[in-house]
This record gives C-alpha cells, structure tokens and sequence, in this order.
C-alpha cells in the first residue's frame, strides 16, 4: 500500500493518506489484543469451581504480554538452551533470561524422585531408583539421558569414548524427562541420513544411522509403553517434573554452579 512500506506494521489510519508512523506496542495491546480476548465467546480456566465447573477466565487479567511470558516459559520448559532463548527473546542479558529457568532445591529434588523411579536402560529393562540421591551420583546428563560411565561421570559428561552413540551403551539410562531430546535425536538422525544417502555416503555410515535409527526409536517405544502405564494423575505428575529437569539441564551449560546436584536440597 503507498505510504505503508516503511513499516511491516503501519499506524491504522485512512487508507489513502501516508503513513508515517508504526503500530504502538500500546494499540496493540489496548485496542487491537483487547477486541480480539473479548471477541472470544467463552474463555475457561483448567481451575474447577466447588460445582465441579470450569471457572470462567477474568478477561482483564488477559494481556498481550502474557503471549510473550507463555511463549519463553514453553521454551524454557521444553530444555530450549538459555542463549538460544536470551536471543529468540532479545534479552540484553542472560539473567533475565535465567528467570523462567529458575527452580528452587526443593522442587529439583522432588522432579528427580518422581523421575528416577522410571529410568531404563537401553532395552527397555528398568533401573528405576527410589532414592533420588543415590540416582543423581551415579550418573550424569548426556544429550539423550543419564550416563553411568564412570569415567563420563566423573568428567561431567563430556567425556564419551563412544561419541555419545548412547542407544548402543549399557551405561545408557534415559529416564522421561530426555523424551523430548529422544524424539528430537530420532528426526535428526532421519534428517541426516537422507542427507548422507544423497551424498552417495559409504554403506557403512548409512548402516549406522540405521542401527542408530532403530535404536533411538526402541527406546522411545519402551519409554512411552512405561509412561502409558500410569494413571493419568501420575503421568502429569511426570511430565511437570520432567519440564522442571530440563529447564536445570538447560541452564546448565552456562551457569556451571548451578548443578542438579540435591545434595544442596534442604
Ligand atoms: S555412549 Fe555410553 S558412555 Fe557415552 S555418554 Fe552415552 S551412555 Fe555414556
């Protein structure tokens, strides 16, 4: 539209005159997001009244900002890297990013025991713990699970003699919080052996995507037949304190001191 280009979002206004300046975060919010939340015909929360109905949501506690809180905090939850989040965020500094990774003792050592108690290994066979202690020493966070390798334990998990083909180890043992990193580990291994067959790559390295392949995906299987297990209290129970994990896991990296190391717990 003429007069419009200089800005992805234009100032509503007469269509014929020349705009010269930007939507505001403020239209946005007041005008445009408020129409929008109060055009919905019913907004329910998840909460129940003491009549067993769903309560209604208070409309004005609906604000645009939340989109953007929501969408940080999904990330967070789902062991997005923290300087990945800082920029997707704009953030100038990783401590405010840190915000929505943030988990107190307490609640990390509790996420451990209600996910310790499903850990496996590689076939599916369980090493569940009920000492959410004993859990956290033997082992260490690798991309795709725990690893209770010694020597990769000690080193923090970056020491694997087995370039963390971990599906194919008998130190392996994921517990449902790394489902997320399984299914993602599966599409990428997809992904690069199609790029690896257009190559022309040896056999050798299409049979290991292969064997990797089917490795993963075993895995994963047996994860989701224990999980389907459960009552659906207990799996929700699970999921929140897998997200609790990987937000840990995922602040991590770039803040060392701050280990999932419960022995800090109260
Ligand atoms: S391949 Fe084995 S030793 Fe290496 S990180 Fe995975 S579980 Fe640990």
């Amino acid at each position: 539209m003429p007069g419009c280009e200089e800005w992805l979002f234009p100032a509503p206004g007469a269509t014929r005159r020349s705009r010269v300046r930007y939507l505001t975060a403020h239209y946005f919010s007041a005008r445009v997001f408020r129409e929008w939340v109060d055009g919905i015909p019913e907004l329910l929360d998840d909460r129940l009244d003491d009549n067993g109905d769903q309560i209604p949501y208070r409309r004005s506690e609906i604000v645009a900002y939340g989109l953007r809180h929501a969408y940080a905090q999904r990330h967070a939850d789902a062991g997005t890297a923290i300087d990945v989040l800082c920029k997707l965020m704009d953030h100038r500094s990783l401590d405010v990013t840190m915000g929505y990774y943030t988990v107190s003792q307490e609640r990390r050592r509790k996420a451990v025991e209600t996910v310790a108690v499903l850990a496996a290994d590689r076939h599916g066979n369980p090493r569940g713990s009920n000492d959410p202690l004993a859990y956290e020493l033997r082992s260490v966070a690798v991309p795709n699970g725990g690893c209770t390798e010694p020597s990769n334990v000690k080193a923090g998990g970056g020491h694997c003699r087995m370039r963390f083909q971990c599906a194919g180890c008998d130190f392996y043992e994921p517990d449902p919080s790394y489902r997320p990193a399984l299914e993602q580990t599966i599409a990428d291994l997809r992904a690069d052996r199609e790029a690896a067959t257009a190559m022309g790559a040896a056999d050798w390295v299409l049979a290991n995507f292969e064997h990797q392949l089917e490795a993963y995906a075993k895995v994963l299987a047996e994860m989701d037949e224990r999980l389907a297990g459960l009552s659906p209290q207990e799996r929700d129970a699970v999921e929140a304190a897998s997200k609790e994990l990987r937000k840990v896991r995922a602040s991590q990296a770039f803040f060392p001191g701050d280990t999932l190391d419960i022995r800090r717990a109260p």
